[in-house]
């Protein structure tokens, strides 16, 4: 018998998706085999590929398996309509894929995105074009925390007068004391775990916000202000949204943990990307107290998708992120340390840099995106 048994939802989604969702799971399937234990994996269709077939973006009573699970694991949603107008819409105008990816984050109340920004030794940042190392690895290594349930996204808003001339369009921002005060705990709580700023180790919790002009934003320095008290060993640090963009590419040396509202984390965590490598690399965290969703920031990427050239590596960290996550959730030391294992096998295969994706691989041919996940799995060891 297993030493442990965990169910698992794979949401393979769309495009790109589905290859990096299969390469995820053979990464589950090595930690089951090197933990003893049982992940339960449960793949549920969904996107837009889903929808053109079924008229629905997922299959009935998902939302119930995803409840159920102990952690989901998302590729990529969004496929391009037949008639060449975006992605594939619903009858209610949302994206399909909308319930996998916005459907969990609310009905689950996955209300911290956390998005890890680390430059690993052998990745070219894109801040340039060229093929020149502003940074270095060293100096890029910190966490986002984007509020994940209300801000500009909370859905209040509407139109007036729809079609006339007096036409009026509103998006109301919610800032509220409970969703403000658990994302900033968050924050706090998460510099108390890590080793502070690469620039001088100071464990530091940078609030951006344009407290300077919105209120939404004075209260929210209010509510970080007031939690902060209890952790005197964090500095706390308040940046205006505008001049951090600047900083962040600037000192990115100076981050250690960043906290913000939705529609802000929304732009600078895709900025931070560019620090990390960009789109291949980047990891997203969808958490709250119960539920866990990790994905692939990037999309569906139909241009390149069925050439099996995607980089895995995102989605090999997300997968790495959420084995850690259930793992401290459930007090199981071993599953957290295998995701940190194959993280550090994600390093190592970058580091050496022989198997590379295309997206890496700079002016060599790219491997493929199976033989990029055989080259971790064998760097596990
Ligand atoms: P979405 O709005 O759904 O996030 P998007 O159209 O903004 O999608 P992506 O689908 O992420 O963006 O694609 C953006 C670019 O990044 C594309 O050129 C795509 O080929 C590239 N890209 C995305 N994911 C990967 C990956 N895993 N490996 C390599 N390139 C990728």
């Amino acid at each position: 018998m297993a030493r442990a048994t965990y169910d698992v939802v794979l949401l393979p989604g769309d495009g790109v998706g589905v290859e990096v969702a299969a390469e995820a799971r053979r990464v589950l399937d090595r930690v089951a085999w090197d933990t003893d234990t049982e992940l339960r994996i449960n793949e549920v269709p969904c996107g837009g590929r889903y929808y053109l077939e079924h008229g629905r973006d997922w299959p009935e009573g998902a939302d119930a398996v995803c409840k159920a699970a102990d952690l989901i694991v998302l590729g990529a949603v969004g496929w391009p309509s037949p008639d060449g107008r975006g992605p594939v819409t619903m009858k209610d105008g949302k994206m399909a894929g909308y319930s996998a990816v916005i459907g969990n984050r609310t009905k689950l109340d996955l209300y911290a995105n956390v998005r890890p920004v680390k430059l690993y030794p052998g990745v070219q940042h894109k801040i340039s074009g060229h093929a020149r190392q502003v940074w270095r690895p060293e100096d890029v290594d910190m966490v986002f925390l984007r509020e994940n349930t209300e801000g500009l996204y909370s859905g209040s808003g509407g139109i007036l007068a729809p079609g006339g001339v007096a036409q009026v369009a509103t998006d109301t921002r919610v800032i509220t004391r409970h969703a403000s005060e658990r994302i900033i705990k968050l924050a706090y709580e998460m510099a108390m775990k890590r080793n502070g700023a690469p620039k001088d180790g100071k464990r530091r919790v940078t609030c951006v916000v344009k407290n300077n002009v919105l209120y939404g934003c004075k209260f929210f320095v209010d509510v970080f202000r007031e939690i902060g008290k209890d952790y005197p060993d964090v500095e706390q640090d308040i940046a205006i949204i505008d001049a951090f963009t600047q900083w962040l590419i600037i000192r990115p040396e100076f981050y250690d943990v960043i906290v913000t509202t939705n529609m802000f984390g929304d732009i600078i965590t895709d900025l931070a990307s560019v620090l990390q490598g960009g789109m291949g690399m980047a990891v997203g965290c969808n958490v709250g107290d119960a539920h866990g969703m990790f994905e692939p920031i990037h999309g569906s990427a139909p241009d390149i998708a069925g050439q099996n050239k995607a980089n895995p590596m995102a989605m090999i960290l997300a997968t790495a992120e959420g084995l850690m996550w259930l793992g401290d959730k459930k007090g199981d030391a071993a599953l957290a340390e295998a995701g940190r294992k194959v993280e550090a096998a994600v390093r190592k295969v970058i580091a050496e840099g022989e198997v590379l994706p295309a997206d890496l691989s700079g002016d060599k041919p790219g491997a493929p995106t199976s033989a990029v996940t055989d080259a971790v799995l064998a760097a596990m060891g």
